[in-house]
Parts: C-alpha cells; structure tokens; sequence
C-alpha cells in the first residue's frame, strides 16, 4: 500500500477515480494518482551444449539455492538487454539469446517472469556478488529440490521435455499456489 504521494508527499487516499474500474492511490492534497502495475522480470537460462548453468544464490531469498540469471527489468532497457544484463552480473557470461521462451505469470505478488533462452560458445562462468557458485548441470544432474523458484523449476522442466525435439514453443504458466519450498 502506497501511504504517501511521490509528487508532493502529501497522504494518499485509495479510492476509484471517475471512469475507471479499479481503486488507485491518489493523492488527497494534489490529486495526482499512483498506478501500481506488476513488475517484469528478465531471466535466461543459459545452455552450453546439453548441459544447463545454474547459479547458486549467496542472498536471501532462497540463499543457497538454484536459480537462473534473472532480476528485475531497469527503466530504459529492453527485456533482452536486461536479461543479459543480470547473466553478465550474476554468472560473468555472455550468452547468445536464441529465443523467448517462457512467460511465467505470479498475479497474487505482481510479476511477470520473461525467460529465454541463451547458448554459451564456451563452458566457463564466474559468480558474481549475488551469486555463491556457478555450476553446469546435465539433464540428470539438475538439483531439482534446491530449485528457488516455481519460474525456474518451469523453464527447466519444460526445456528438459521439450529438448529431443529441438523445438521449444513458446510456454507460459500462471501460478498462484505452485510456488515451490515456501
Ligand atoms: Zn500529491
């Protein structure tokens, strides 16, 4: 809940404004409304032949467990570059992005999952700050019950699937209950 007004810091107040359908948070002193939107959030998994690289976080939430580089989209960004971005920040890669390829919605905290993916020309890493280890996984090796997030246990249970076929139709989820270890 929005308590003070980003303009003029007077107190909010949430109410409908007129000819619209939602309560929003306008300001009671300068009127200026507040439009909360959901957040978007780049990610990529990052593939080098048939082997998958997982970060292992050093932070809360989820510290030690895996994710993929991801993180919040930067204003100014495309969600390519902001994908990118978080691969180079948290792995020191630079991969190649192949293709969207999942959409994975979280409507009850406001946030939309856009991964891709990405190959690597070589097998080489490093973590960075947010990051305790970087580890390349095979297929049988993924650590399926240290996945921190529901997004990535989605992304790697649908490449892993879809993989023998070479084909990787974009894919997307909405997830309100499935969050995995919370
Ligand atoms: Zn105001």
């Amino acid at each position: 809940m929005i308590k003070f007004c980003k303009l003029c810091g007077s107190d909010i107040n949430y109410k409908t404004p007129e000819g619209d359908s939602i309560k929003r948070a306008v300001c009671l002193n300068c009127n200026s409304i507040d439009y909360e939107n959901p957040k978007i959030i780049a990610g990529i998994l990052p593939v080098y032949r048939n082997e998958i690289l997982l970060c292992q976080r050093a932070i809360d939430p989820k510290k030690n467990k895996w994710t993929i580089p991801s993180g919040f989209l930067e204003l100014g960004e495309t969600i390519e570059e902001g994908a990118l971005r978080e691969a180079k920040e948290e792995a020191g890669i630079s991969p190649n992005i192949t293709q969207l390829y999942c959409i994975f919605n979280l409507p009850h905290i406001g946030q939309v999952y856009m991964l891709y993916l990405a190959t690597l020309t070589q097998k080489k890493a490093s973590p960075g700050i947010e990051t305790k280890s970087v580890e390349f996984f095979s297929f049988d090796t993924i650590p399926w019950s240290d996945i921190a997030f529901s997004s990535v246990d989605f992304i790697l249970r649908n490449y892993i699937s879809d993989y023998p076929s070479k084909n990787f139709p974009l894919r997307s989820e909405y997830s309100i209950n499935k969050v995995i270890n919370e």
